[in-house]
């Protein structure tokens, strides 16, 4: 396709959220107005009618809002007693941040591989890794996807790590109708704007039944602080801005439907693409009820592929394009090429297509036209 023709068609977005804030920028603009008004803009009512909100919604006892996804996870590993030295397992095809969590305790990422079909953490993997010095279990749950977790409980029991989900992608999916983030000692979870429950800025919160935890997590949070100017520990600062908290709240009562938007998405990809040769879709695991945070197929040739999809002008993107162990960041930990075939090998064919809750049948249709050209010999 020409420039041209594709300036006219218009450019079909990885993601596209301005739909998405349309739907709640009146009732966000009018507590906006509240909070402005009356200057309180750290805590307050806000932050607490979300976290109340989101726990129950999850079925958690606690949820408290942090900063970020990876303050999250790293606090919610700090509560859990990880420490400078411990190991962490992790699945080997994260985003970077579930490692940067357990390095900035001074602790040890430890990739492991994935299975082939779902490229969820192998709990069979996870098991090979275990030491002496384990101290807990990250898995992941990719692309809205549930881990393995039932698999997963027994493995952390028997080592007694602690088992922390990073739930960034997957707010509000089920296995075995239990809600991902809910399994573990407590999960790190991130409302970066890309994410099926995005805020307006940077945001994120830690989930976990355990009392002791959850005041652990609001203390190292607070400066190390659970009174004002008494600091019992060397903490951080991490506290969830009351503005995202509104912009939360509002999202979080359309969040169900925004996922309902996002399966039908995903079913009409999968409708649209079956049956071209070489494309492999991707499929729910059983037990799991999906939501979708992204749509990735699996191509040979895949930086071909790519490359004509943005040519015609399908902005597809690729999650993620270097396993953690051979990124910049970890290469100098000793790993090679070949140490996790599984998670290697899809890095070179996986990609992401746009989806979105408001993405168009005929936006997808192009996608699917385009991918169809693309992989043809
Ligand atoms: C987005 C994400 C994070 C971290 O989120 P931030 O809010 O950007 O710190 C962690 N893990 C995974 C898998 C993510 O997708």
């Amino acid at each position: 396709m020409s420039a041209e023709a594709v300036s006219s068609v218009g450019v079909v977005p990885l993601v596209d959220l301005v739909a998405q804030q349309a739907e709640v920028h009146g009732e966000v603009m009018a507590e906006l107005a509240d909070v402005l008004g009356s200057a309180s803009f750290i805590g307050g009512p806000a932050v607490a009618a979300f976290e109340t909100a989101y726990a129950s919604f999850l079925g958690a006892r606690h949820c408290i809002g942090v900063a970020n996804g990876t303050d999250a996870l790293e606090l919610a590993l700090r509560a859990a007693g990880v420490t400078a030295g411990g190991e962490v397992i992790l699945p080997a095809n994260t985003f970077i941040a579930t490692a940067e969590a357990a390095s900035r305790i001074g602790a040890v990422p430890v990739p492991v591989d994935v299975d082939q079909e779902y490229l969820l953490i192998s709990p069979e993997a996870v098991a090979a890794a275990v030491t002496p010095r384990t101290q807990a279990i990250v898995p992941v749950h990719l692309f809205g996807q549930t881990a393995f977790m039932e698999q997963l409980i027994p493995v952390a029991e028997a080592c007694g790590a602690a088992l922390i989900e990073d739930a960034a992608q997957s707010q509000g999916a089920t296995r075995f109708g239990r809600h991902s983030g809910t399994w573990g000692l407590a999960a790190g979870t991130s409302f970066y704007p890309g994410k099926n429950l995005g805020a307006a800025g940077d945001a994120g919160a830690v989930l976990t039944d355990d009392p002791a935890i959850a005041a652990t997590v609001r203390m190292l949070g607070a400066h190390g602080s659970l009174e004002k100017y008494r600091h019992d520990a060397v903490g951080i600062n991490s506290r969830l801005d009351t503005v995202q908290a509104v912009v939360l709240k509002a999202k979080l009562a359309r969040l169900q439907g925004w996922n309902a938007l996002r399966r039908a998405a995903a079913e009409r990809y999968s409708a649209l693409l079956a049956g071209i040769p070489g494309v492999v879709l991707p499929r729910e695991a059983p037990g799991n009820s999906d939501v979708w945070h992204l749509y990735v197929v699996r191509v040979p040739d895949r930086d071909a592929v790519l490359a004509a999809l943005q040519a015609a002008g399908i902005q597809a993107g690729i999650h993620y394009p270097v396993p953690v162990h051979l990124s910049g960041a970890y290469g100098s930990h000793g790993w090679v090429a070949g140490s996790f075939p599984v998670a290697e090998e899809a890095a070179g064919q996986i990609l992401s297509l746009p989806l979105y809750p408001h993405i168009t049948a005929e936006q997808q249709e192009r996608v699917a036209g385009a991918l169809g050209d693309a992989v043809r010999p």
